[in-house]
This record gives structure tokens, sequence and C-alpha cells, in this order.
């Protein structure tokens, strides 16, 4: 602690025993914290070094966290650990319109990223719902998605360089500046959705896009789940790229409502939301869309008449959720299927839910095939929580029957780690450890997550 305070100064190094406490968690249920033994903040690449040397040096652990928005349990504390947030990296380095590059430092918040860059024309696509939290550092460690990601891709298609503090204590550059260049491994990938087990991102240069035309939103709602789910795959399959393509069913729908009053339709079976981001030609796009969903059943296509009845239905989508929270204890699925499978998906959730006698709420980034079923239960009823566990593995052991991902976007953090070896099976989860050793021998990083 000497050390540590000697380099960082005072403020940057907290062992108030209440302020551990209440960073102990990320934002999953259902998965062990420890107590850790302090949280610094660093400022700068050359004090993570320093926080590393001195950890490493004493064997202590080490959790990096940005926000805490995690949903695996990724960022949770350890017993003992050294916890380091990225909350005083939260610089953007450089906005480069003629690159369409951005450097930035990793605690940088997502949003406040996708502003600075629109302010010079230019768009950071990976939106994951938490956007006005999560961190650049935390969504390149779990290689967040969003909801334009549908058409834009996810994080690992936008990080085009990385600066990674080895255990070593030593400083990786990885990647490139340049949108093309294929010198040697990709390193930078493979950091990306490491969960903090191989290194502390310090900066990270991401790919920009020139800013997207105006944008025009529609809501179809639809009798059934699986006319709906019919739906939205016949819309990805016509060969229109909606730059949003999301999924709510009933039981999701009514619980935003309860949540906050947003006008959504309770007595339907399903809703799709959808966008087109292509201008002038985003009115034909949501036709064809409408056409789409009609000859699959829907009962109602409304169009949202201005930007502000848009951002509504995409602020009912991002409040997913916290509306759930409030319903009991959430376990939330994170599968991803080929999109042909989602029907299958949908009914096989249906079949579980009924199975195990427990509520599956069914919202997802759907123009994906990914799905969060979402496993609703009351904490106090210890025979029901037993069952809620079983139907949220059986949901991943039928992701993986058809064809898909036990994590669409998540990550695996404590939550799946005793699901990974049956994704990867055994001779991928042997690669998967012997890199580990190869990058952190003595298991400094985020020990105990992913890898058991
Ligand atoms: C309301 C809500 C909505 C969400 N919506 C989405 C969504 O649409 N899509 C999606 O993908 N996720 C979503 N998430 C999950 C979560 O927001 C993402 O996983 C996000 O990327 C985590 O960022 P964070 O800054 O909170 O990271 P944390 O939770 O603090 O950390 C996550 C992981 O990243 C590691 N990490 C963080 N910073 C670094 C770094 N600098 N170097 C190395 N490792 C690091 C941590 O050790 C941990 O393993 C949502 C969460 C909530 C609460």
């Amino acid at each position: 602690m000497d050390r540590l305070r000697s380099v960082l100064g005072d403020d940057a190094v907290v062992d108030d025993p209440d302020v551990l406490d209440s960073h102990r968690n990320d934002h999953a249920k259902f998965c062990t914290a420890g107590m850790p033994r302090a949280l610094v903040r660093p400022s700068s690449t050359a004090e993570v070094v320093e926080v590393v040397r001195a950890a490493g040096e004493l064997g202590v652990p080490i959790v990096t966290q940005g926000a805490r928005t995690g949903l695996s349990g990724a960022a949770n504390a350890i017993d003992g650990c050294l916890l380091l947030s990225t909350t005083r990296m939260t610089q953007i380095l450089e906005v480069s319109a003629e690159d369409q590059v951005a450097v930035v430092q990793p605690g940088v918040v997502n949003a406040q990223l996708s502003r600075a860059v629109l302010e010079q024309g230019l768009f950071y696509p990976p939106d994951p719902s938490s956007w006005e939290q999560s961190t650049i550092g935390g969504n390149i460690a779990t290689n967040a998605g969003g909801l334009c990601c549908v058409k834009y891709g996810v994080t690992a298609d936008f990080v085009r360089g990385l600066e990674v503090v080895l255990a070593s204590g030593e400083v990786v550059r990885t990647g490139r500046r340049s949108a093309k260049g294929v010198a040697g491994y990709d390193l930078t990938r493979l950091i990306v959705g490491s969960e903090g087990t191989l290194g502390v991102v310090t900066e990270a240069t991401l790919a920009l896009r020139p800013a997207p035309e105006a944008a025009l939103t529609a809501a179809a709602t639809f009798l059934s789940i699986e006319d709906g789910i019919a739906a939205a795959a016949a819309v990805m399959a016509s060969g229109l790229r909606p730059s949003l393509l999301e999924f709510l069913d009933q039981p999701t729908l009514r619980a935003i409502q309860d949540y906050r009053d947003m006008g959504l339709p309770e007595d339907v079976g399903s809703m799709l939301l959808a966008q087109s981001d292509r201008g002038l030609r985003a009115a034909d796009d949501v036709a064809r869309i409408a056409e789409i969903c009609t000859a699959h059943g829907a009962v109602d296509v409304a169009e949202a008449s201005d930007a502000e009845e848009s951002r509504m239905l995409l602020e009912a989508r991002r409040l997913v959720n916290s509306a759930l929270e409030p319903l009991g204890t959430t376990l939330i699925d994170d599968v991803a299927v080929p999109r042909s499978q989602l029907v299958t998906l949908l009914r096989g959730i249906a079949e579980i839910g009924a199975k195990y006698d427990v509520l599956i709420c069914c919202p997802g980034h759907v123009g994906d095939g990914n799905m969060h079923p979402t496993v609703v239960f009351d904490p106090a009823d210890a025979a029901a929580e037993a069952r809620a566990l079983e139907a949220f593995g059986a949901v991943m052991q039928l992701g993986l029957r058809l064809g898909g991902t036990i994590t669409g976007e998540h990550g695996i953090g404590t939550l799946k780690a005793r699901w990974l070896e049956t994704e990867l099976g055994p001779i991928g989860l042997d690669l998967h450890r012997r890199i580990k050793a190869a990058f952190d021998p003595g298991n400094l990083f985020n020990p105990g997550k992913v890898l058991l």
C-alpha cells in the first residue's frame, strides 16, 4: 500500500471498507464476489505498469474494472485482490477525420466517445444498451455488442490496435492504425473479449465511420412469439440491412410498461423494432420491412412519426434489464444461434419455462440471432431458485444443440465458466489454458474468471 501510494498519490489508493464493499460486484446476479484488499485508480499507462509490477512481485491478483456493468461476474472482486479501476483514464486522446480513427484511454464511456466523434461527422457504432455507463475498456474486454451491431458489427470489428500492460509489467502495442495489416498473429483480436484475463488495456485505437444518414424507426406487433421471430428472420433473409432489429416478447413489454409508461402495447405476443438509417432511402426500407412483417402476421406496423418517438422506442429497448429487475432475481442467458434456428430456439425456451415452472422473458438482438432469455424467480424461494438454475443451463444446452453459442456478447466471467468446456471441447479449452499461461504465467489477472 505504501508503494502504491507513493506512486499514485494517496487519493488514488483506497482501502476504506465501505468503498471496497461497494466495488465488489458487477451487474450479474448469482456470481460470487470476494473482499478486495484495495482499489487503485491509476491515471496513466506508467501508473498501471507500477501497479502491475507491485502486485506481481507480491503475488496479489488484479481485477481490472471499468464501469462494472458487466453481466457475467467478470469484474467481481476476488478475496485479497487489487481492484484496478480505469475511471481516471478518461481521455479521448485523438479523433482523426482523415484516418477515421479515435485513440482513447480505456475509461472513456461509450456514449461520451460516440457524442464526441459525432461532432466531427463521425460514428462509433458499437452501442451496448449500457452505453451511457459502460467504458470502452470494458466493451473491448467483453467484445460488447449492441443495438446497431446487426448492420455494423460488434466491438471487435472496430478495434484497430491496443496498448496493453502485460503481467510482466511490459507494455505491448498490438495491431495498427492503418485500415489494413496482417503482420503476425492477431493479438488485438485475442485481447478483445478476454475479460481482463490477459492484461490491462491502457489505450485503444478505434475505427470510425462517417455518421449515418437520418434514420426511421418502426414497431411491428404480432399475436405470437413465433410470428415476430419468423418475421425478423425473413427481414434479414430479404437482403435488407436494417440498422437495428430488436425483439421484445409480451412479458418483457409488460415489465417495461410497469417500470415506465412508454405507451407500449401489452396485449400482443411480441414486438419487433426495426430501423433503417439510409436517409432518403429509409422510408422505402421501412415500407419493405412492414410488408414482410405483415406477410408474417403482424397485426400492426407503426412508424415513429418523428425523431423523439424513435428515441422513445429505442429507450424502451434499452430499459429492458432495469425493467426486469423488479420482477425478481434475474438470470440472463445470452445464447446466439444461426437465424434459421430462431423459431426452434424460442419454442424450446417456452418448453423449458414450462418444464421448470419458471418465467422466462425473451428480449433480444434478433437480427443477430442473439437472444437474452431471462429467467426470473423469487430469491426467497429455494426450490424456485434451483429450478431457475436448471432452466438457465437448459437454455444454453439448447443454444449449443442448435449450432450456436452460450454467450453472444456478455462473456463467460464466472457465471458461465462451468459451461465453457461444453462449447469449446477439451482440446479447445486446453489451448485456452496454454494461451493464458503464455500471457500470464503467474495467473495475476482475474484468476478464476473464464477458465476455472
Ligand atoms: C443495463 C445494461 C445493459 C447492457 N446491454 C448490453 C448490450 O446491449 N450489449 C452488450 O454486449 N453488453 C451489455 N451489457 C453488459 C455490459 O454493459 C458490457 O459487458 C460492457 O462492455 C461492460 O463494460 P464495463 O465498463 O462496465 O466493464 P466491467 O463490467 O467493469 O468489466 C467487464 C470485463 O472487462 C474487464 N475490463 C474492463 N476494463 C478493462 C481494461 N481496461 N483492460 C482489461 N480488462 C478490462 C473486466 O476485468 C471484466 O472482465 C449491459 C449491461 C447492463 C447493466
